[in-house]
């Protein structure tokens, strides 16, 4: 069988030998025991903190597990499902523990418009998460940054709340290929910002289309999100980028917080490849 990724050494083709994966330099990458492959140099593997440990990914999929998110999951299958209208490659490029992959995935399966299905992410607690929960996707450990594809790889390429990297993604998607990117509206989780911090700022602007893609449609997608468990709310904010950054004080602001209502508001780009 031969991997959607290439060696990150020599650029080769890998095929799978027993347990492991090896390009024709005899580069070898072994297969985690979940089914990933980690294709991290280690040049990128030696910084400090990458990508999001045990705990958030736990934090992130208990949540995610619960529906909270539903929404934002299903508004992507179905528009991604107007686009395509052949079996296409599908990279989902900062995966996470997959959610978004797996949905994505299955619906397009069951439109019979899956041809691969491949999710990266520079999390290997994330990824190997998403590997056991399976749904015929591919899963490496690497970099959005350094995306082990072959360049014109992919349909499609998800973007959902992960680093944008938009070189990569024009390179490794074919001409007319689908760039989907789903980013935080200003007052994403305000409500749940101004619970742990004395000055809760909005979230920055919209990203601007990348070079070389044309928009083809945008998308909001607005609610209010309810929650009545603490375990709740500590989860959402893990999941959050702030989580790392907000000092022990702040964090126990919301030790006691009960019940919370927070606005949900996330914008979807969808962009093609110009030819
Ligand atoms: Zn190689």
């Amino acid at each position: 069988m031969r991997s959607l990724f290439i060696c990150p050494n020599c650029g080769g083709s890998l095929e799978k030998e027993g347990n492991s994966f090896y390009c024709r330099n005899r580069h070898c990458f072994d297969m985690a025991k979940q089914g990933y492959i980690n294709l991290l140099q280690s040049n990128q593997s030696s910084r400090k903190h990458h990508g999001d440990d045990r705990m958030m990914v736990k934090s992130r999929r208990d949540f995610l597990e619960k529906g909270f998110y539903a929404g934002l999951r299903d508004r992507l299958c179905d528009d991604i499902m107007h686009c395509v209208d052949k079996p296409s490659v599908l990279v989902d490029a900062g995966c996470g523990e997959g959610y978004y992959t797996r949905a994505v995935t299955q619906s397009l399966k069951s439109k019979g418009a899956l041809s691969a299905a491949g999710g990266i992410d520079i999390s290997k607690d994330a990824v190997a998460y998403a590997s056991k929960a399976g749904g015929e996707i591919q899963y490496a450990v690497a970099s959005v940054f350094d995306i082990p594809l072959k360049d014109e790889t992919a349909d499609i390429v998800l973007n959902i709340f992960a680093p944008y990297a938009t070189d990569e993604f024009f390179r490794i998607l074919k001409p007319g290929g689908l760039l989907v990117i789903a980013y935080p509206l200003e007052n994403h989780l305000l409500e749940l910002k101004q619970a742990v911090y004395d000055e809760a700022y909005k979230n920055d602007s919209i990203p601007s289309v990348p070079d070389g893609f044309r928009q083809i449609s945008s998308r909001e997608v607005r609610q209010t999100l309810c929650f009545e468990s603490n375990d709740d709310i500590v989860n959402l904010f893990r999941m959050t980028p702030y989580y790392y950054k907000t000092g022990a004080d702040d964090q126990k602001k919301l030790e006691n917080l009960k019940t919370l209502e927070t606005s949900f508001e996330v914008g979807i780009m969808y962009c093609k490849k110009q030819v």
